[in-house]
């Protein structure tokens, strides 16, 4: 009976268990010493204005250059940073990295970096910005901040100071995954931000989806009243560039321009994309 199974099932949950702890303290460990041995790398993701089909910005994502293992995603690193306190340190990285890399560019095209709700509540995130602004030599409306709504929940309380410096300095914020929160409204009455990027969830479906087209539509309008950017996430497919441009979103950003890459330098497929279209997205 179940009794008599018990003990043996409980060692091998407890073999998997051990495993995973292993191999956690095995990755938080490595992650320890990562940004000093140069293995934290940003890698780009162009953000196009879908109308004049030029990259306006281009999304920082930090990745983690494993010896033997390759590359780690930020799923298999960000959130164990935050819990060990290891994401003001990375996040700092990742945020000089991409304001030198903007500026190094020869066309003017703005950075967007991701910040952890856990660096912007600590009182210096502030100074972090500016230090990286003038290391770089990068204009403060160049360097756009994405927020995720947890974020920007965190900021009506411990932050709100921290916000409110940003605004001063003149960098851009935007509110990343916009719609997958809880309190998205909330957010856009307490925060002037600048920009919203609609998750990528509303925008998978919106070819055969009237439901999720209709909120995309909706987020697009209600940016336009509040006189915000809008940029869609995902963009995966012609036909969803298409229905985008058709309600007028101003910016998106997807694999169907381009994966992430290492170079910071876009390279953006207008032409194919054009071609795939037949010529209508002019
Ligand atoms: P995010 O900021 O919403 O970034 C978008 C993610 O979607 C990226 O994954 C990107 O590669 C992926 N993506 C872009 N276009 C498409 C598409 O057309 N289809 C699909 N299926 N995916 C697409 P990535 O690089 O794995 O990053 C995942 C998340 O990790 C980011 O989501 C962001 O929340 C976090 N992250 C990345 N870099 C950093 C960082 O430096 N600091 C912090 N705090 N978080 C970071
Ligand atoms: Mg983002
Ligand atoms: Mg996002
Ligand atoms: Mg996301």
């Amino acid at each position: 009976l179940a009794k008599d199974r018990g003990r043996g099932r409980f060692e091998i949950f407890d073999d998997d268990l051990r495993g995973r702890i292993d191999r956690r303290l095995d990755t938080e460990i490595a992650l320890r010493s990562a940004v000093g041995l140069g293995q934290i790398e940003t890698w780009y993701q162009p953000i196009v204005d879908l109308q004049a089909r030029t990259v306006v910005a281009t999304e920082a994502l930090a990745r983690w250059r494993r010896p033997e293992r390759g590359i780690a995603m930020p799923n298999e690193f960000i959130a164990i940073a935050e819990e060990v306190g290891l994401i003001k340190q990375i996040g700092a990285e990742v945020l000089g990295q991409a304001c030198l890399a903007a500026t190094a560019l020869s066309a003017s095209i703005a950075v967007s970096v991701n910040v952890s709700p856990r660096q912007f509540v600590r009182d210096d995130f502030g100074a972090v910005v500016k230090r990286a602004l003038r290391i770089s030599g990068l204009a403060p409306d160049q360097l756009w901040l994405e927020l995720t709504e947890s974020a920007v929940t965190e900021a009506i309380g411990s932050a709100a100071r921290t916000f409110q410096e940003l605004r001063d300095m003149g960098v851009r914020i935007a509110i990343d995954d916009f719609g997958s929160g809880y309190s998205s409204f909330t957010h856009l009455r307490e925060f002037d931000v600048d920009l919203l990027k609609i998750d990528m969830s509303f925008v998978r479906d919106i070819e055969h989806s009237t439901r999720d087209r209709a909120i995309v539509e909706g987020v697009v309008r209600l940016a336009e009243s509040l006189r915000l950017d809008v940029v869609a996430e995902g963009i995966e497919s012609a036909g969803q560039l298409e229905l985008l441009e058709k309600m007028g979103c101003r910016f998106g950003q997807g694999y169907l321009f381009s994966k992430p890459a290492p170079d910071a330098a876009p390279a953006v497929r207008f032409k194919e994309i054009q071609d795939t279209l037949g010529h209508r997205l002019v």
